[in-house]
């Protein structure tokens, strides 16, 4: 067994981050400054997007989106049941009310069949997530949104590198809403950002992510004056600092190539593991690019004689760091007690969630690492 704990998601950070970190730090500029500038530059290059608004996470990136959205008391936002908290608290905390539309089981993606049932008059958004970095069936998503009127607010939270049919993950919608949160695949620590289709909406975030001061505030620390902020709204505090853009800068250097690395993991475990009582991802559709963020497998008890929980603690037994993506929202007692969620209404959803365990997935890893994950597997599967 390998000497030291194989930590689940753990990033690969190099000198050049350290150094840029280091940089950052001595230039007497840590917050909101010409570093953030430059990453939403960067960002928005890389998405071929106009507006990219920096903040310092995707859960903020998803609160400010859908109040920009216009989303408040009486307004219904369709979403998944397969999602981390994130995607749901942020509707809950515009004013809005969460509706969840079951997965299609074999994407793992909001089916649009299901989101076509939950539109109601009340209908005002639907927040498609690509799960895992698979990109959601955006064509009859769109469709949906264009016949009923709706705003599409994507969270692209696992989605950096994803495209659907020659187009970019984020821009689909008003708002495409990203994270850089340490287990992502580019991170800034903590860290997000909305691609903003119209310049009203990314004028409006800003605004709405620093205080509700009027723009100038951006600047008022700037060497050209000194200037006067106005509050026009009771804004938040949701902007990023240039410590953690140095970090992303670095990062988005290397996005592609560590795509690159995440790929080649994905296929050395889809062989590997391929003859095993698993069900494992299943392939890339075509015409779409995955973003590899998560590499998930489901543990059947009537097929592995192991149950889903016990297979994660002999895993983490056997020094590997595992992951659950995710126990499906209606199992929290929070959303049963305020929506009345029961799991049983999104089975696809409940089945996943109790069934799934993400593998080590990350540029971080060595051949080696890959090997003590595919052992750990196989010798759990085997004892059981
Ligand atoms: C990580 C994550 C978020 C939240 O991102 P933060 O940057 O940590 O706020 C939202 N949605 C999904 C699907 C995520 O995986």
């Amino acid at each position: 067994m390998r000497e030291k704990f194989l930590v689940f998601g753990s990033p690969r950070i190099t000198e050049d981050e350290i150094e840029e970190v280091v940089s950052c730090l001595r230039s007497g500029w840590i917050g909101t400054g010409p570093r953030v500038a430059e990453f939403e530059r960067r960002f928005a290059a890389y998405k071929d997007a106009e507006h990219a608004v920096a903040v310092n996470s995707c859960t903020a990136a998803l609160h400010l989106s859908i109040l920009a959205a216009g989303i408040g008391p009486g307004d219904e936002v369709i979403t998944t049941p397969l999602t981390f908290c994130a995607s749901v608290n942020a509707i809950i905390h515009a004013g809005g009310t969460p509706v969840l539309a079951d997965v299609d089981p074999r994407s793992m993606n909001i089916d649009p069949k299901s989101v076509k049932t939950k539109i109601t008059s009340r209908t005002k958004a639907i927040l498609p997530v690509h799960f895992a970095g698979r990109a959601c069936d955006m064509d009859p998503l769109c469709a949906l949104a264009d016949e009923h009127g709706l705003t599409i607010i994507e969270d692209c939270a696992h989605a950096i590198e994803t495209e659907y049919h020659g187009r970019k993950a984020g821009c689909f919608g008003d708002f495409g809403c990203f994270s850089f949160y340490v287990t992502k695949n580019v991170i800034t620590g903590e860290g997000g950002l909305i691609l903003a289709r119209k310049p009203e909406h990314a004028a409006r975030l800003k605004v709405l992510a620093l205080h509700g001061m009027s723009s100038d505030a951006w600047n008022r620390f700037g060497d050209s004056g000194y200037k006067h902020y106005l509050v026009t709204e009771a804004g938040f505090k949701y902007n990023m600092m240039d410590l953690q853009a140095s970090l992303g800068l670095r990062q988005l250097d290397k996005v592609e190539a560590y795509w690159r690395r995440r790929e080649a993991i994905w296929a050395r475990y889809m062989d590997a593991l391929a003859d095993l009582p698993l069900t494992l991802p299943a392939p890339v559709e075509a015409d779409t690019r995955h973003a590899y963020h998560l590499y998930s497998v489901m543990v059947d008890e009537t097929r592995t004689g192991i149950s889903r929980d016990a297979f994660l603690t002999a895993m983490t037994g056997r020094k590997i760091g595992v992951g659950v993506h995710y126990l499906s929202l209606p199992e929290h007692p929070y959303y049963q007690e305020r929506f009345g969620w029961s799991p049983q209404d999104y089975p696809h959803a409940r089945d996943i969630g109790r069934q799934t365990v993400s593998l080590p997935l990350s540029a971080k890893l060595t051949d080696e690492d890959v090997d003590d994950v595919i052992t750990a597997v196989r010798g759990v599967l085997a004892k059981s």
